[in-house]
């Protein structure tokens, strides 16, 4: 199954409430504030493909978990956010147009 992207959607907006969202990721939905580049469609899609390996719902509940213990050892919330290894490998795989094609299952693995 194919993302199915929405762009100019207020939605990103609405649920910027700890941290500023420009795009989430809801599978199998990608929804943006604006029209995104390449490189964030790309990292939206590694997102995809995290949530696919997870059953989307153990995505939600690690992605949450790994924000929390970011906090809890006294994190500000945007370096929580970018500590989750979810995030991790989507910000550094986002500019490698073959990630995609050539990436292993789990991958986000490496990033804990
Ligand atoms: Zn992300």
């Amino acid at each position: 199954m194919k993302p199915i992207i929405i762009q100019n959607s207020k939605i990103p907006k609405l649920l910027s409430i700890f941290i500023s969202i420009y795009a989430i990721t809801l599978f199998p939905f990608i929804i943006s504030r604006d029209e995104m580049s390449e490189e964030t469609i790309r990292h939206e899609c590694i997102h995809i493909e995290q949530q696919r390996e997870l059953l989307v719902i153990f995505f939600y509940i690690l992605y949450v978990w790994y924000w929390l213990k970011g906090k809890a050892s006294g994190m500000t919330n945007d370096k929580a956010y970018m500590n989750i290894p979810f995030e991790q490998e989507a910000y550094r795989k986002m500019y490698d147009e073959n990630y995609l094609e050539t990436r292993a299952k789990h991958a986000w693995k490496n990033y804990t």
